[in-house]
């Protein structure tokens, strides 16, 4: 695994539970708004000082009476072609895995889907290719994703899906959504935060929805899933 962060200790990142965050190095989206530039833009990344696997498995071998859980993220996890062995060996270590992906590589995730305890996918707009690749700026084929996400349904311990209300997101585009993804068990709206943007430095001015403005749908959200929240 190439791994560009490490962080001990997180109480928000894996519901309920105290875990630490692996930051896998590279992505294959481009998402204007994204924040892990040190981790997707091949120029950040080589500035970057990557954390080796050792220093990782020793921290949790000292860890095992105080927390629970390791999050793996990127980045995106499933671009590496180490991560079942790398999930393997903190399970055998006696924790909790959840790991964050984008979805689109369902073949990688079905290798691991039996192993990992919580999957949060992003679903990032409607399942349509011409407005998921204006987000993630590559070209993207969303039957990959349509792919994952069924996997997931099917077949994941826990499992959430969550959007990033982007600043030109609509409630329209948040409705054909919840459309594509109708009968998840979880499913989290997440307000725009403005950071250090990944490309588009614009987005830094940038507001999207929040959630006053789709009070009015929030009944249908919440009649679609087992469970909704925004966060
Ligand atoms: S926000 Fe987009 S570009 Fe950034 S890590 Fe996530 S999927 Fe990759």
């Amino acid at each position: 695994m190439i791994i560009g962060g490490f962080q001990k200790l997180t109480l928000i990142d894996y519901p309920g539970k105290l875990a630490c965050i692996v930051f896998t190095s590279g992505c294959n989206f481009r998402c204007k708004y994204c924040y892990n530039k040190v981790l997707v833009d091949p120029k950040w990344i080589k500035e970057n000082e990557q954390i080796q696997e050792k220093e990782i498995f020793d921290f949790l071998e000292n860890r095992k009476d105080k927390i629970d859980a390791v999050v793996i993220t990127g980045g995106e996890p499933t671009l590496h072609s180490d991560l079942k062995d790398f999930i393997l060996k903190i399970k055998n270590m006696g924790y909790l895995v959840k790991l964050d992906s984008n979805g689109t590589n369902p073949e990688a995730l079905e290798k691991v889907i039996d192993l990992v305890d919580y999957i949060a996918m992003d679903v990032k707009a409607p399942l349509n290719n011409q407005q998921y690749s204006q987000i993630t700026q590559v070209d993207i084929d969303t039957d990959k994703l349509k792919k994952s996400i069924q996997l997931i349904q099917n077949k994941a311990k826990d499992y959430e899906l969550r959007t990033t209300m982007e600043p030109n997101m609509t409630k329209e585009d948040i409705l054909n959504i919840v459309k594509d993804i109708k009968g998840s068990k979880k499913y989290y709206l997440q307000e725009f935060k403005t950071t250090n943007t990944l490309i588009d430095e614009r987005y830094e001015n940038k507001k999207g929805l929040l959630k006053e403005d789709i009070e009015d749908i929030i009944p249908l959200l919440k009649e679609s899933f087992s469970f909704f929240d925004i966060r």
